[in-house]
């Protein structure tokens, strides 16, 4: 049945407003919405109310947008690949310690619902979930009241090391390829627009390294004629864009663009090793011109690499070239402030220049960039016509104290536990930091209890039979 309930969010301290483009502050503001549909920002709302939010002096925000998330198997990598990386390939953790995480399918159902626990109560209320996008998955996600847009992975082949000296593709398996592209579309056709319309589907061909040329463009003429969304991993490590010149002998970024895989539908995650960066030696100009000429969108994930030990250099260059930058948490925390925070610092250092990534561009990054990034012009902002996708931050806290700027506060003091509430779609589905179907419990015991089995088997699936802790020493010795 229609939800045509009306509440009313008053109290405030402040309401982050949209309005000329632009997000605005409204001190003391109110928000109405309707169903899931905001209808009202401004001081005083006059019309009819069937329910009223006290904010309690909170500060009222757009939902925000994570643009790249792995729900099956992020947490799993917590507390093993940090401090690590493969010396002979460039200190990277994907080809060798991620290869080592290895879980049944079972296993990864509880992951999803670890992530999708943890994600809600962040102030994420749109996701961009890259993974195996079974049904039981697609339910799952549905089930969590979040927003989503799922890619199911349709790799032809794998990168790895067999021996941790070299990096090799698994045989091209293009037939793998395609019938994961078809089920894919068979996915969006059950379930495109399902949820009340919160569900949607792209494509997600994996990465450029493991995608010949054919491949992409049969990806590119779906997605064409299905009008769908896509993403691909692309220039994250240095092993990737040898692989892509010797094949082909353009950058990663002119494969891309040559083979179609580019656009305003199209978003291209991390491409941070361009040409230039000073850990790139390779010279191919033109990398950030093309993807600003052709409008593609750049998920930027700053936590994965700040914490491998380099940056985007820099993400002010992106954007003053005209590219949309836009986040996803990729790893873990699964937290768009954290995420908000560490691009913000990274780019201040990357440029040795406090007036860039600033509070205000990261905000505007997580909201109105990525609602523009998936075309959607009724999400990322609150004014009336937008769904009501809002969220409530706790002012009453040492974080917000002094308070004076709500948006530096945000983004530079504050943390995920000062999120109150969370509504998606016009439902409540956090209060007091907690979802209100509490499935943190839960969750966080299956992930604990998944973690331990794969944690024992790591060294079945490591190339080098070494245990866990052979992989990833303890901080301090164990007694
Ligand atoms: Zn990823």
């Amino acid at each position: 049945m229609e939800n045509t309930v009306t509440i009313l969010i008053k109290n405030t301290s402040y309401v982050v407003g949209f309005k000329n483009d632009s997000h605005y502050l409204l001190k003391n503001g109110q928000v109405a919405y309707k169903g899931n549909e905001i209808i009202y920002v401004g001081k005083n709302y006059e019309g009819p109310v069937d329910q009223i939010i006290d904010a309690n002096n909170g500060l009222v925000i757009p939902g925000l947008i994570n643009c790249h998330v792995h729900l099956a198997n992020s947490p799993a990598e917590k507390g093993f690949i940090e401090d690590r990386g493969s010396r002979n390939f460039h200190m990277l953790t994907l080809y060798e310690y991620l290869r080592a995480i290895d879980m049944p399918y079972e296993d990864r159902l509880k992951v999803m619902d670890f992530s999708l626990a943890e994600i809600l109560p962040t102030g994420a209320t749109t996701i961009y979930e890259l993974g195996l996008g079974s049904e039981e998955m697609v339910e799952k996600i549905g089930n969590s009241g979040l927003r989503a847009y799922i890619g199911l992975s349709s790799c032809p082949s794998k990168t790895y090391t067999p021996d941790g000296k070299r990096i090799e593709n698994t045989k091209m398996d293009l037939d793998f390829g395609y019938q994961r592209l078809e089920e894919n579309i068979a996915r969006k056709e059950k379930y495109e627009g399902s949820y009340h319309d919160r569900i949607r589907f792209t494509l997600f061909p994996g990465q450029d390294e493991s995608t010949p040329p054919e491949f992409l463009r049969e990806v590119k003429r779906l997605a064409d004629l299905h009008k769908m969304k896509l993403t691909i991993h692309v220039g994250q490590s240095i092993q990737e864009y040898e692989y892509i010149i010797q094949q082909y002998g353009v950058s990663p970024a002119q494969y891309l663009v040559d083979n179609g895989i580019c656009g305003p539908d199209v978003f291209w995650t991390h491409y941070v090793l361009r040409s230039g960066h000073h850990l790139n030696p390779l010279i191919f100009p033109g990398e950030l011109e093309l993807m600003a000429e052709t409008k593609t969108n750049l998920v930027h994930c700053p936590w994965v690499l700040t914490r491998r030990g380099f940056l985007m250099e820099s993400m002010q260059m992106y954007l003053d070239k005209g590219i949309n930058v836009v986040f996803g948490t990729d790893t873990f925390p699964q937290d768009m402030l954290n995420d908000m925070r560490s691009a913000a610092t990274s780019c201040k250092i990357a440029e040795s220049n406090p007036f860039v990534g600033t509070a205000a561009t990261v905000f505007n990054m997580a909201t109105v960039g990525a609602a523009k990034a998936f075309g959607r012009d009724d999400l990322g902002r609150l004014a009336p016509g937008a769904k009501a996708d809002i969220v409530i931050v706790d002012t009453n806290n040492m974080e917000f104290c002094p308070y004076r700027d709500p948006i530096k506060i945000l983004v530079f003091t504050a943390t995920r536990h000062n999120i109150d509430k969370v509504i998606v779609d016009g439902n409540l589905l956090v209060e007091h930091g907690k979802a209100l179907d509490d499935r943190q419990e839960e969750a966080r015991k299956n992930m604990q209890e998944v973690a331990d089995r794969m944690w024992l088997n790591m060294k079945n699936a490591d190339w080098a039979h070494r245990t866990v802790d052979e992989l990833s020493p303890m901080s301090f010795p164990v007694e």
